[in-house]
């Protein structure tokens, strides 16, 4: 592969200081990949080129004038569909919103654009970001740059499949459940969700409110930390993001050492049902970062088994209500306007049911049915009121657990990427992929997967697949889980190889 596309955010803007190659260059060189490679991956709903080129010139242009370019400035980017771009169409890869073009950005897009953003397109998804394999996407299946037979994971598959198929430096992505963690674990790169409230979630088309954030891909933890620091901080069209001063990740991460650190590891996420190769994968990560110094700490989380279940209530409760606004008059895709559905409609019920029966998706309905039933009278006592009464029991969990250590290591998924096709038609295998990841999204922490080795799936597979490490950290330190990924990260290996597409 080109040497290009192995560099990290630092030495692209090194080459584009010292004028080794334009912006217009770089973007160029992207677009080609993306041109190449996309047909087999198909990582992007859409390839944004005029914008690309539009911004990259801006940046020509300040370098041409000896002006300072910040480190973000003309690094090619893609952005996961479920963030609104202005003038670009954002569909949350959903027929609902198939044709919408939001007149504003997400306050994240409009931060990383001061930056001086290029962005090459929009990345598939689940659609409205239900799912952990991408393939409930109203529009296509993204494909697993590793193995094209395999699923990216998800919800963020597009994101991760363009960050590892090399056709964007770095992804912005959303983590609801574990939809950053998931596809960086499944394509072998880097990915943090930050704390809930770290990130505005202004501009990003709701899902679980409650949970909802806005985080980075890329190949490497430094990239991740320059990026995440660029996104975040407090908005004022966002009640939830805190006023707390963002801290200069990039040079924290480097300040961080192993030696003053303990490091928690649930016996909870360790069970039965994991995967050999995955299982040595983690355990090697976690001695290795024991020979660096750290000190390995036995915990518990009393209350994982009940963390998909929590979550399996709270989401599709809250997707149920933000879902309703899209009725077929106010938001979205309309049947009145759809010229060969339009004589089916007979009165006002008739628009709103039609429009949500073709403009959702099966598993939008799924939890549009399951949240809505949560959250009737009746049964939401038993229900809703249960599920956000118990997710507090995973947050103390947690709370507990960081009385003792600094940060907590666990696998991101008990498997590898199956097959495309192979769980498609069993919602609840793919809802048991978040077994290790919703418990931290309903406790609001920070949480990075960063790759820690590779495993074959059955025997006669001739194919290495990407394993992930899980670190977690207490609330608002992403610092310490992006210290202990780069640290570890610089001490293998795994970051030179790359997908064989
Ligand atoms: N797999 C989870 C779900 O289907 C996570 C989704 C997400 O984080 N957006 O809900």
């Amino acid at each position: 592969m080109n040497e290009l596309f192995k560099k990290n955010i630092v030495g692209l803007h090194k080459m584009l200081v010292e004028k080794e190659i334009s912006a217009i260059e770089l973007a160029g060189a992207f677009l080609n990949r993306i041109a190449d490679k996309d047909k087999s991956v198909r990582a992007f709903v859409s390839v944004t080129e005029e914008e690309a080129k539009k911004s990259a010139l801006a940046v020509d242009q300040k370098i041409a004038k000896g002006q300072f370019i910040g480190l973000l400035e003309g690094i090619p980017a893609s952005v996961k569909d479920v963030l609104a771009t202005a003038g670009t169409k954002t569909t949350a890869s959903s027929n609902m919103l198939a044709n919408y073009v939001p007149p504003y950005d997400a306050t994240s897009v409009e931060k990383l654009g001061r930056e001086g953003l290029v962005m090459l397109g929009k990345t598939n998804c689940d659609a409205f970001a239900h799912g952990a394999s991408t393939e409930n996407s109203d529009f296509f299946q993204t494909h697993n740059p590793w193995d094209l037979d395999r699923i990216p994971g998800g919800s963020s598959g597009g994101a991760a499949a363009s960050v590892a198929g090399s056709m964007s430096v770095y992804a912005l992505g959303t983590d609801t459940g574990g939809s950053i963690r998931s596809p960086a674990n499944y394509c072998g790169i880097v990915g943090i969700k930050p704390s809930y409230g770290r990130v505005s979630r202004h501009g990003l088309f709701a899902m679980t409110s409650s949970n909802d954030t806005v985080g980075v891909m890329a190949k490497n933890v430094e990239d991740c930390a320059l990026v995440l620091g660029a996104m975040a901080g407090e908005d004022a069209k966002d009640a939830t993001t805190r006023r707390t001063k963002v801290p200069n990740y990039h040079e924290e991460i480097k300040k961080f050492n192993f030696k003053d650190k303990k490091i928690g590891i649930p016996k909870e996420y360790f069970g039965e049902g994991m995967h050999g190769g995955v299982r040595s994968a983690v355990e090697g990560a976690i001695a290795k970062m024991e020979s660096l110094g750290a000190k390995i700490v036995p915990i518990s989380l009393p209350h994982t088994q009940y963390a998909v279940a929590i979550y399996y209530i709270v989401t599709p409760s809250e997707v149920s209500s933000n879902l309703a606004r899209y009725d077929g008059i106010k938001y979205g895709y309309s049947v009145m306007s759809d010229l060969s559905r339009k004589d089916q409609i007979k009165d006002l019920l008739d628009v709103y049911t039609q429009s949500r029966k073709y403009g959702f998706g099966a598993e939008a309905k799924r939890r549009i049915m399951i949240g809505t039933y949560a959250l009737s009278s009746g049964y939401h006592d038993a229900y809703y009121k249960k599920a956000t009464a118990a997710r507090h029991l995973l947050a103390d969990d947690f709370k507990t657990a960081f009385k003792s250590v600094d940060f907590i290591a666990t696998p991101v998924a008990p498997t590898l990427p199956c097959r495309l096709g192979e769980k498609v038609s069993d919602p609840l295998a793919l809802y048991l992929e978040d077994i290790y990841l919703a418990a931290v999204s309903l406790s609001g922490l920070p949480a990075l997967s960063v790759p820690c080795g590779f495993a074959r799936d059955g025997q006669g597979d001739t194919i290495d697949l990407p394993v992930g490490l899980q670190l977690i950290g207490n609330y608002f330190d992403e610092s310490t889980i992006l210290g202990a990924a780069y640290h570890y990260e610089q001490s293998e290996e795994w970051r030179l190889r790359y997908p064989n597409i």
